[in-house]
């Protein structure tokens, strides 16, 4: 069975992108996890402010109603001062009423509760005015009981009073026993109307929170405020104990509709938190874009390799020390070492370097290191490959420049350049075969010429001869007549021999080899043949040489060969019975524009050349002539060029053709 299904960890999941997709997902859960718990608890944290806040307040209030029923008391023990009469006492009290709001009434009573004097406030229709007074003389009795006992101020429980409007309102007896040498000589009762307490209580709060005494139950007795309901209660409750009685203090506050953002903390955490998941996307984006560039990187570089393997170019990186940091496959082929074996060579001498050439290489290696700029066309240079064979290769260097365009290296090319040595050498070989074809059919083509040039010194030869025979048969000949025969069929003999030198000369292939020429020697040389044809074709060759010419640079056989070649066209276009005048011109001068080179021409009074057949002229193969073979300017012209001249004709003024070549002069 598959390995893959019995690994619970195996699936999609495993692949590199699964992962990643995962683990975002998981950071942003936790994130998101983050965030929601800091705005619950910065939320959390506004709550408990707002309660604490509360619950201050109300132990503030409590605080605050003691003060004000101490401060009231003080007032109310300020009125028995000095024994009072009960007219005096009541303007007293009502002054007192009038200031402090929260008291509805004061009495005077005496030891028996019958009241002395009494005053009711004037912001309040009388509270006992329906029911009557007596129906809380119970109230007041317990009060003053427990006074009595506490022999101090003490208080009743609270009590609803109806009042004759419909409404009512709780009210709440506080009774201070009055004494004199420590025996009860009366009380003073005060009645307190708790919801005008908490009126004069609540004006330091907002019109947000709602203050009411309630019951240990939790009833309300009084309150102050409109009972809003909001969303969100806040509650907080303070115990008042009074000496006689107990209250409870308590305290609402509310909100309206609860805010998503409460309070500038959550409103902050809920900013980060954005700018959080903000960066958080950022950081996924940028890393996505990471991701794409190290893709692109990879493909890059893929590419690369597949370039530089495919490559048959030689390639290799050399630092400024000269030591190989770089080398491409073809190059490892090229020398038969491996990369591992090159790298890190090259400072004393490189592996592939002939050992005879080594000291050489060292110097040019020197001299690239100091900077010096190699020509962009390359120098040729002789490798060793790892077996000993040499082979020439072509080197083309140029700055390895980094990306902050600082030089770092040299970077090299290599081209094998065996092969096309190979092809240059066969192609010179054929070349030279060519020629030396084409200077055997020139001399088959003379042969007939030559025929009748020896037949003359043969035929002076042989009758020199019959007559010296004869005159040694007849008689006895004079020494003097016998030495003009000799001399004679000598001379006949050595001009015979000369006009075999001549072609024999011609036709011995010679090693190419440049030498200086005088131009007057080349036109010697080519004249003995030149004039075979032109006795037999009745032209008259002239020669026009320049006075005081240099040498010429060249391959002397080649440059006969071009020389007679024209000189035969020539002759041979005059060969026509409607030209009388044939004069074959030979002339050779400086180049009017450049003094480093001569002209040498060749002109003939011929019937020039059409302008269909100059367009073939330098065709291999192309002649007008029955017995001709069509090489014979092709093949100037390559001679010509491989000495850097050019060959070219025009018209030679009135009739005929001029054939110009160029040749160097040799400087001293
Ligand atoms: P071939 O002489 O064997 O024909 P060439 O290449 O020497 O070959 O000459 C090619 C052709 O150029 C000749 O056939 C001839 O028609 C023409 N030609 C060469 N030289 C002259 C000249 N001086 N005047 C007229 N025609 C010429």
């Amino acid at each position: 069975m598959n390995a893959r299904f019995l690994d619970p960890l195996a699936g999609p999941w495993r692949s590199p992108q699964w992962r990643r997709r995962l683990l975002w997902s998981l950071l942003a859960a936790l994130v998101v996890a983050l965030l929601v718990t800091l705005v619950w608890l910065a939320g959390r944290y506004e709550v408990s402010q707002v309660q604490r806040r509360l619950d201050r307040d109300a132990s503030d209030a409590v605080g605050d109603i003691r003060s004000r029923l101490t401060r009231n008391l003080q007032n109310l023990q300020a009125l028995q001062i000095g024994d009072p009469r009960p007219a005096s006492w009541t303007a007293e009290a009502a002054s007192l009423l009038r200031v402090y709001r929260e008291l509805v009434r004061i009495e005077w009573r005496n030891e028996r509760f019958d009241i002395v004097a009494q005053a009711g406030t004037p912001f309040r229709p009388p509270v006992f005015e329906r029911l009557g007074r007596d129906t809380a003389q119970s109230e007041v009795i317990q009060a003053c009981n427990a006074a009595r006992r506490f022999n101090g101020p003490a208080y009743s429980t609270s009590y609803f009073v109806p009042l004759s409007n419909g409404l009512g309102v709780e009210v709440m007896e506080m009774c201070l026993p009055l004494a004199t040498a420590g025996v009860i000589t009366g009380y003073l009762v005060a009645t307190y109307a708790l919801q005008d307490l908490l009126e004069e209580l609540g004006r330091q709060f907002t019109r947000s929170v709602d203050i009411s005494f309630t019951e240990g139950d939790g009833t309300r007795l009084a309150m102050r405020g409109t009972a809003q309901r909001g969303a969100r209660l806040f509650s907080a409750r303070q115990l008042i104990d009074l000496p006689g009685t107990t209250m409870v203090l308590r305290m609402d506050s509310w909100r309206g509709a609860p805010e998503l953002f409460p309070n500038v903390l959550t409103a902050l955490v809920t900013g980060m938190s954005i700018a959080l998941v903000s960066i958080l996307l950022l950081l996924g984006k940028d890393m996505r874009r990471r991701l794409k560039a190290e893709n692109d990187l990879a493909d890059a570089l893929a590419f690369r390799k597949a370039m530089e393997d495919s490559l048959v170019t030689g390639l290799r990186a050399r630092d400024l020390q000269g030591r190989i940091t770089y080398v491409n496959p073809a190059f490892c082929q090229m020398v038969g070492f491996s990369a591992d074996e090159l790298l890190g060579q090259g400072v004393q001498a490189a592996p592939y370097w002939p050992p005879e050439l080594a000291e050489e290489y060292k110097k040019r290696q020197e001299v690239r290191l100091a900077g010096n700029v190699p020509p962009r066309e390359g120098h040729e240079s002789v490798f060793m490959h790892k077996d000993g064979t040499r082979f020439p290769v072509l080197i083309i260097e140029a700055p390895l420049i980094n990306a902050q365009g600082v030089q770092t290296g040299w970077m090299s090319a290599f081209l094998d350049i065996r092969e096309q040595r190979r092809v240059e050498e066969l192609s010179r070989a054929s070349q030279e075969r060519l020629q030396a074809t084409a200077r055997l059919a020139m001399v088959g083509e003379m042969a007939s010429l030559l025929s009748h040039e020896l037949n003359q010194p043969l035929a002076a030869v042989s009758s020199y001869a019959t007559g010296t025979l004869n005159l040694l048969k007849q008689g006895d000949p004079t020494p003097a007549d016998v030495e003009l025969a000799m001399s004679r069929i000598a001379e006949q003999a050595e001009r015979a021999g000369k006009v075999i030198k001549s072609v024999h000369d011609f036709v011995r292939r010679r090693d190419q080899a440049r030498e200086a020429v005088e131009p007057g020697a080349l036109f010697d040389a080519v004249l003995p043949l030149v004039n075979l044809q032109a006795r037999k074709l009745g032209v008259q060759v002239q020669i026009h040489c320049a006075p005081k010419l240099p040498a010429v640079l060249c391959d002397r056989t080649m440059v006969e060969q071009v020389l007679l070649n024209l000189a035969r066209n020539g002759m041979q276009a005059m060969d026509r019975p409607d030209i009388r005048r044939r004069v074959l011109t030979l002339g050779v001068r400086r180049a009017p524009a450049d003094a480093r080179w001569l002209v040498f021409s060749v002109a003939d009074l011929g019937p020039g050349i059409a302008p269909e057949v100059a367009e073939q002229l330098f065709t291999p193969f192309f002649t007008t002539k029955a017995e001709g073979m069509g090489l014979g300017l092709s093949l100037c012209r390559t001679v010509i060029e491989q000495h850097g001249g050019n060959l070219a004709f025009e018209p030679a003024g009135a009739q005929g053709t001029v054939f110009t070549f160029t040749l160097p002069a040799h400087s001293a």
